[in-house]
């Protein structure tokens, strides 16, 4: 019997060859096979006849090769076959490039389904590379067609061919991961049905039932996945923290925290001291003022004798944190050391031996936190900091250097609730929705390049009054795989700095810069030695430089709304009047549109929202980025609804049968899911 995780290459039909080309798209077994899910669809049901065909129109036509097909070659590496098909109301001319076969595959006589885009005018209709396919055979043409991603030696056909043969193989096995009193009370089709159509659909009305039914399974197994882990984490217990007196922290602090900040230090240090780890995520939109909650937890922890941690992504931050947070914390009697992996061994190893001897108290850094050979003598808290750019298992990496320490995850992302209840599952959420006072509306405009003389001007009254400015280009290069940071980021300093600016100190920081050095420029940049500061997007997260007023974005429509909202974050944190201005010269609707939104709200959740309805889920964060098993089906920004209804029925289920012994298959499944991951969720 086949199983669904037996290898592709021993299913009828599909060899070594190609099990060897699918494995490029990550396809090794059958499971793997059924479920790479289409694209989109196209489709190709309706023929229409030639006269009828609208110019720009696409469609397909039912016409007989009148003469045998031509092939000429223009020149070196374009070949052309040229037809001519008839039906009974007209003449369409048809031409192919570079694909010389068809010549002697296509005979005149012969009926073929042509499908494609009509060009031409109304007195000579035109195809240029059509789909063709012999009448009757229906695999290409006369449904619709699912659209597969694709890549290099695996065409659509190979794969709808593949997984034709891959749900004959395993149309009586396989199992279904939702019970059937469940699949009934929400009126969802069967698994085989759901397989079937969600990559052969008969109709637009099937292809929705299978859709539905299929991401309601994801949801509701995801569901079930994060409750299990969940309740795992409810099992550990840890010595609870004692009571501390916060009044000297707050004393020592140049503001009073907003009620919002308290609110979330109040929420931490009550799981702190509940006896069981916390597991918590503070989201606040940027300059929210995160650092100071984590300061307090770390203050709390400390006080209870134990060690903290505070990861942070980039050096930069690591850096800034460390020169924020030690000199309040050590007027606190608490011994802060920062620990990068930029820093000499020697360093290294003194800093490691005196954690491992406790007499560091907190330790901020980056990854260098969570490398081999750090040890802790006693952590009791880990703090992560601008948590999208690490991954749960990053996490659990660092919550391994203790046992079983309280964790806090700072997220500057705000997260649609939609995704935060999927994503965090199986963190408890406080948020921070209020900034501190006295903070302005930054205003922000998108741009076309002609604005940039006027834009250059402006710049430099900013620099007049004292201001310093930051301009942002994203990685242009012709080679998508390989952009080239670098030279984008020193042709565009030198070029203001030769031709614009000559007077002005003009300096920039790129990822490619070692860490030293990318110090001293930011250095530089916050002790107001530079005036304009050209980089990549490794100033995104967290930078705190008040005197900065200006954010230029170049191609503005190459960057993701919450990352524009982060970039801008980075200027209106001091008491001047900021400005943002998104330069791009693209006209396409969708990024007009997307840039609108971003000039009309400094809302960050509302950009979260809107940039997950524009964009969908699809590289939204990327669940597998986090260490969850990824949606395929489901989209969290049109299915919430749904979401509600898989988490209900799985949280009733839960509650019935905890150990889900009635029903083995859903067990099966969502262990099968999270197996890699449950032991780097905690
Ligand atoms: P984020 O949430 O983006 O990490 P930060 O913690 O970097 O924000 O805080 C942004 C800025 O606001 C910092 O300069 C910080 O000192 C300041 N800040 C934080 N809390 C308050 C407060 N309650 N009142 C005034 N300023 C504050
Ligand atoms: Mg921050």
């Amino acid at each position: 019997m086949t199983e669904l995780n037996s290898d592709v290459q021993f299913i009828k039909g599909i060899g070594g060859q190609r099990a060897k080309a699918l494995a490029k798209l990550n396809i090794c077994t059958l499971r793997d096979l059924i479920s790479y899910f289409p694209r989109a669809y196209d489709d190709r049901t309706q023929t229409k006849r030639i006269q009828d065909l609208q110019p720009g129109e696409t469609a397909c036509v039912e016409a007989m090769v009148s003469a045998p097909p031509t092939l000429s070659r223009i020149r070196k590496g374009l070949e052309l076959v040229k037809l001519r098909a008839v039906d009974d109301s007209g003449a369409l001319d048809v031409t192919f490039f570079n694909q010389a076969w068809l010549k002697n595959s296509l005979s005149a006589g012969e009926t073929y389904i042509f499908y494609g885009k009509a060009e031409g005018n109304l007195l000579r209709r035109q195809m240029a590379n059509p789909v063709v396919e012999p009448l009757g055979r229906g695999e290409l043409t006369g449904r619709i067609v699912p659209i597969y991603p694709l890549t290099a030696g695996v065409s659509q056909l190979i794969l709808s061919r593949s997984i034709r043969q891959g749900l004959d193989a395993c149309a009586a096995i396989l199992p279904d991961a939702l019970p059937d009193d469940v699949r009934q009370a929400h009126h969802l089709c069967r698994i085989g049905f759901a397989y079937e159509n969600i990559h052969f659909p008969s109709s637009a009305e099937v292809l929705d039932l299978a859709r539905r039914r299929l991401a309601f399974e994801e949801l509701f197994l995801f569901t079930i996945g994060l409750r299990r882990l969940r309740s795992r984490r409810d099992e550990v217990r840890v010595a609870p923290c004692s009571a501390v007196d916060m009044g000297p922290f707050y004393a020592v602090l140049p503001f009073v925290l907003t009620s919002a900040q308290r609110r979330c230090v109040d929420e931490a240090l009550a799981d702190m001291r509940s006896g069981k780890p916390m597991n918590r995520l503070c989201q606040g939109d940027v300059g929210s003022g995160k650092t100071m909650v984590a300061a307090a937890c770390v203050y709390f922890c400390v006080k209870n004798s134990r060690q903290a941690a505070l990861m942070a992504p980039t050096e930069i931050l690591a850096q800034q944190h460390y020169n924020g947070l030690a000199p309040i914390l050590e007027h606190l009697g608490i011994r802060c050391a920062l620990l990068t992996g930029s820093m000499t061994a020697k360093t290294k190893r003194s800093i490691c031996a005196q954690l491992a001897a406790g007499e560091i108290d907190f330790a901020i850094g980056t990854h260098a936190l969570i490398s081999e050979g750090v040890e802790y003598q006693n952590l009791g808290l880990v703090v992560t900091d601008e948590q999208h750019r690490f991954g749960v298992g990053q996490r659990a990496a660092l919550a391994a250097k203790g046992e079983s320490p309280h964790m806090l995850v700072m997220s500057a992302t705000p997260i649609p609730r939609t995704l935060a209840l999927i994503l965090y599952g199986d963190l408890d959420v406080s948020i921070i929705d209020e900034l501190p006072p006295g903070r302005q509306k930054i205003d922000t405009l998108a741009v076309s390049g002609g604005y940039r003389q006027r834009l250059y001007a402006f710049l430099r009254k900013q620099v007049e009054e004292g201001r310093q400015c930051y301009i942002v280009c994203p990685m242009v290069s012709e080679d998508e795989d390989a952009p080239d940071e670098r030279k984008a980021v020193t042709e565009y300093a030198k070029k203001l700095q030769t031709e614009v600016f000559c007077d002005l100190r003009i300096a920039f920081v790129h990822g490619k810069m070692k860490a030293r050095e990318k110090e001293s420029v930011m250095t530089a940049f916050a002790a107001g030695e530079t005036d304009i500061l050209v980089s990549t997007t490794v100033i995104e997260v967290g930078v705190d430089v008040p005197n900065a007023t200006v954010m230029v974005v170049e191609n503005a429509e190459r960057f993701g709304l919450s990352q524009l909202h982060q970039l801008r974050g980075r200027v209106g944190r001091g008491s001047c009047k900021s400005y943002c201005i998104l330069i791009s010269d693209n006209k396409n609707e969708e990024t007009r549109q997307r840039l609108r939104v971003m000039t009309q709200t400094g809302d960050g959740f509302k950009i979260a929202e809107e940039d997950l309805r524009l964009r969908g889920p699809g590289d939204f964060f990327g669940l597998r980025q986090h260490g969850l098993p990824g949606l395929r089906v489901a989209d969290l920004g049109c299915d919430a609804a749904l979401l509600k209804e898989a988490q209900a029925a799985a949280d009733t289920l839960l509650a019935k049968d905890p150990a889900l012994s009635s029903c083995p298959a859903t067990a099966e499944r969502v262990t099968e899911l999270f197996q890699q991951n449950a032991d780097t969720l905690n």
